[in-house]
């Protein structure tokens, strides 16, 4: 196997396999985790695949989400126990096979307010917790503890006295969403499924009443292809309703989309050595470690407006300060605020009328024959999400197909990762990064961190800082253009790294410096790197502005002034 470059001309391989009228076992729409697991899933079963995004892996909600690998505490209190530890157990397949060096603990404290009943109450669902993953995969994180008021003061200084009497210690586990789902899709191409970002399907592949294939707009080379499968899965989250239509399907359940927006503060604004978990009115609020910073969400709205680009308003951004405030010594304010994202959750539509209340939990249809639809479920549980659509498209092959083996098929950059973490002193010596550094791109790349440090050793000028965001290396720009997909400085700003968001500027001040390390690699033009620089700094702008508007309409309307990805020139 090899390490799955998704290069420049990896792609173009792939446009020209495709392009070739040869008929593949199975195509998938849609380039987020479950539309990626699918592919890693079907190829790993020894069928031929294409996976098929409209834009960036992972650009959809798969980028935006709370990171977070998790049963859900509280879907506990909903009673759904069922999805609870099938969620515990992806998480512990993760934590200790699948992506160990993507997918880490992360340590939360609950804060109690009432004496007595609530720490019965919350301890109680915080035990099972513990119980529920011990009994799956074998957990790999601590158990849960009780804490006295004194004891999470400890741990989280920045807490007011009033504001708990005691509290509960947990373990969950965290992912950069973005990053795993690029891997997902890398591992697919590496055990040979043919990869393409900035391909959407405009139409599907008929004769008679089934689906042969798809119509895929290569938007890099504004150029349609015809890729025939005999089973075509539509992952396409918040849009299956759209790329449904588009075959003409009337709909066994429909997918609608509910907002929720992040912030993220620097971590100096609240002195804790642990996440918070705050029971809000209607849900609950994270605040979870993020490097230097921290992640403030959620919000839970229903969302109607433009899919690609959901915007926060000044409202979303007000609500999770009062929130996060009721429990803090000294306020965050606005000012404090240094990256906002906003992102959709892909709900089946159900009867009730508050987002929050409906489950998580996915569906597997195949209206047509010759077609699947995949939808609803939750990051965490992605991998049973691929599985069930992979399973029902093979029920409709002749040939049939092994079972699904993806729970015992790490990640690139998983095997060898912890003995490489051991090795880290070593590996900084003999690189001549600092063991900081080194800590970084092992967490971020885990064992392919070799290539890295190959491309570091023949240009040592990629070994420094990336100007504009110091916290990254310029060789992870360069990587991101020639091994990681990344097509467009948007797509390494916002996605490959967090620049978009960890940085005050947002990116400003690194727009250029990383088009210039992305030229070298996509043999841009100097129009195209001004163009890239150009359209990054207009969304930006959208973006900044948008967040001062009052509601939806206005966010939306405003952050809508923005075109999306140039294209190349042509
Ligand atoms: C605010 C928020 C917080 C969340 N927090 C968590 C959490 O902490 N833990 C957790 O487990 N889950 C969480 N979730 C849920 C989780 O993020 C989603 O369930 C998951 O990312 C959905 O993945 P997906 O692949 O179904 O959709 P997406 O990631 O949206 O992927 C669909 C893809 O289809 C592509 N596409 C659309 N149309 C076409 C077309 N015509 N042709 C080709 N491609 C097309 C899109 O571009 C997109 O990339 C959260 C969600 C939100 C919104």
């Amino acid at each position: 196997m090899d390490t799955g470059r998704l290069s420049p001309e990896a792609r173009e391989t792939a446009l020209g396999t495709l392009g070739n009228g040869e008929e593949l076992d199975v195509v998938v729409i849609g380039g987020g985790v479950v539309g990626a697991g699918a592919a890693l899933d079907a190829v790993t079963r020894g069928l031929s695949v294409a996976l098929v995004e409209a834009r960036d892996f992972a650009s959809g909600t798969s980028s935006r989400s709370s990171k977070l690998i998790h049963g859900g505490l509280r879907y506990l209190e909903m009673l759904d126990f069922g999805l609870v530890r099938e969620a515990l157990h992806e998480r512990g397949l993760l934590v200790q096979r699948l992506a160990p060096h993507l997918v880490r603990p992360v340590r939360f404290l609950y804060p109690l307010k009432h004496r007595g009943w609530e720490r019965l109450y919350a301890g109680s669902g915080v035990a099972l917790y513990d119980v529920l993953s011990a009994s799956s995969s074998g957990r790999g994180l601590p158990h849960h503890r009780h804490l006295t008021r004194r004891g999470a003061l400890r741990a989280c200084p920045s807490l007011r006295k009033d504001a708990l009497v005691g509290a509960l210690q947990y373990y969950d586990a965290q992912v950069d969403d973005a990053r795993h789902t690029m891997f997902l899709a890398r591992t697919a191409a590496a055990y040979g499924a043919h990869v393409l970002s900035r391909a959407p399907v405009i139409g599907f592949l008929r004769e008679s009443e089934r689906v042969t294939g798809v119509r895929v707009r290569d938007l890099e080379h504004d150029r349609v292809l015809e890729i025939r499968a005999k089973q075509v899965i539509n992952a396409t989250g918040v849009w299956t309703d759209d790329t449904q239509a588009m075959v003409g399907e009337r709909g066994q359940f429909h997918v609608r989309a509910s907002k929720g927006i992040h912030l993220l503060v620097p971590r100096d604004r609240i002195q804790s050595s642990t996440g918070l978990i705050l029971r809000t009115a209607s849900s609950v609020l994270f605040v979870i470690p993020w490097g230097r910073h921290w992640i403030v969400g959620t919000t839970d709205t229903d969302w109607a407006l433009d899919k690609a680009h959901p915007a926060a308003s000044s409202r979303d951004i007000e609500y999770l300060l009062t929130e996060v405030n009721k429990v803090l010594i000294t306020p965050l304010t606005k000012d404090d605020v240094v990256g906002v994202y906003a992102g959709l959750r892909p709900l089946l539509a159900g009867e009730s009328e508050s987002t929050s209340q409906l489950s998580r939990e996915h569906t597997v249809a195949s209206p047509q024959p010759g077609l699947v639809v995949v939808a609803g479920g939750k990051y965490t549980t992605y991998r049973v999400m691929a599985r069930d659509a992979v399973d029902a498209a093979v029920h409709a092959l002749d040939r049939g197909a092994p079972k699904s083996c993806t729970d015992t098929v790490p990640l690139l950059g998983a095997e060898g990762f912890r003995a490489l973490r051991n090795q880290r002193h070593a590996i900084a010596a003999r690189s001549g990064l600092h063991v900081a550094r080194v800590e970084h791109l092992l967490g971020r790349y885990g064992s392919l961190v070799d290539e890295l440090l190959a491309l570091v050793a023949s240009d040592s000028s990629l070994g420094a800082a990336l100007d504009g965001a110091e916290d990254y290396l310029r060789v992870e720009i360069v990587y991101a253009a020639s091994h990681e997909g990344a097509r467009h400085l948007e797509d390494v700003l916002t996605r490959r790294t967090r620049i978009s968001i960890e940085v005050a500027d947002r990116g400003v001040a690194a727009a250029r410096p990383a088009a210039e390390l992305m030229a070298g690699v996509l043999g841009w033009s100097d129009e195209q790197v001004e163009r890239e620089v150009e359209n990054y700094l207009r969304r930006v702008e959208a973006e900044r502005a948008s967040q001062n508007q009052p509601d939806d309409e206005t966010a939306d309307a405003t952050r809508l002034g923005a075109a999306d990805v140039v294209p190349l020139a042509r």
